[in-house]
């Protein structure tokens, strides 16, 4: 039994931001080894249109790897309705679709408006539905730029809790609130996510931050104050910002696990067993920005390290 959810995403989020193509057997490998170090749920891939980013043109192959490890949650993203079949053809176990808050951003990702954006949503769950109950994914409905836009500026919390709660009422079984560009700060942090997880109810939130300013796990700490459960994070902090060259990407999943087993919330990641995966991931893509501090610091004597992997 866990107490926190760590979610890895610099297999999507992290690769993405890499423009040479990284070989499938490292994708496949990352995956499976950070599956053995207790990881239980993993955003393999983005199907997105091969010619916008060709990183994942192969997968198809790293999903069916994924899915063959039993117990692990494997998570695409998708930016619109035919990543969604595809993703659904594929047979991930969740399909996370992203609507940008900021109209702009959303402009600027995938051409069209929110509003048009939060629709295409609609017809994701009816396709999801439409499916055996054994093959039906999971559909989560992630709001990006929730807490500041390069483009925008400050993002109006309301538009966030409505586009929320339309997306919650639209039929998302679980929605994500991220902080894409790392504008967040804990004060905003903690009555965003406090005011969506009283809009929401029952419906689980994952927080999704970027450490582009240092607030990363500050944040964590201010989600956890709100009552959020689920984080998503990028082995050594891959997943820069388009708009800022050579800041850092995403949490580090390495610090996250290590505050939050620091803290006594159990993630059931094992925090050595992860560390060996960053070295040989690190050794795979070679010169890329790494970013987080126990990889550097390594652990403080008498750190207890995760049994449960
Ligand atoms: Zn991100």
């Amino acid at each position: 039994m866990t107490d926190v959810s760590v979610h890895e995403v610099g297999t999507r989020d992290g690769l993405q931001s890499i423009s040479t193509f990284v070989p499938t057997e490292v994708k496949k490998s990352w995956c499976r080894a950070e599956f053995h170090a207790g990881v239980r749920e993993i955003e393999v891939c983005s199907l997105v249109p091969l010619k916008l980013i060709p990183q994942f043109s192969d997968a198809g192959e790293v999903v069916r790897h994924a899915l063959a490890l039993e117990g692990l949650t494997v998570a695409a993203l998708v930016p619109n309705l035919k990543g969604a079949e595809k993703a659904a053809e594929l047979g991930v176990h969740k399909i996370n679709y992203v609507i940008s808050v900021s109209e702009s951003h959303n402009r600027a990702n995938v051409r069209r408006s929110t509003e048009e954006s939060a629709a295409d949503f609609e017809r994701i769950v009816a396709l999801c539905r439409s499916r055996p109950k054994e093959a039906r994914p999971v559909v989560v409905g992630g709001l990006a730029t929730a807490l500041g836009c390069t483009m925008e500026g400050k993002v109006p919390e309301d538009r966030v809790r409505r586009l929320a709660v339309r997306l919650a009422e639209a039929g998302a079984d679980e929605i994500i609130l991220a902080d894409t560009v790392g504008y967040g700060d804990p004060a905003m942090v903690r009555r965003l996510f406090g005011a969506v997880t009283r809009d929401l109810g029952a419906v689980p939130i994952t927080a999704h931050f970027h450490d582009t300013r240092g607030l990363g796990l500050a944040n964590v700490l201010a989600a956890l104050d709100a009552g959020i459960r689920a984080f998503d994070a990028s082995l050594a902090g891959l997943g820069g910002c388009p708009y800022a060259p050579g800041a850092s990407g995403n949490i580090s999943t390495e610090d996250l696990v290590f505050m939050l087993e620091s803290m006594g919330l159990k993630t059931g990641v094992n925090l050595e067993k992860l560390l060996a995966v960053r070295r040989t991931v690190c050794a795979a893509l070679g010169d890329q920005p790494f970013h987080g501090a126990i990889a550097k610091a390594g652990l403080p004597k008498g750190f207890t390290v995760a049994t449960s992997a």
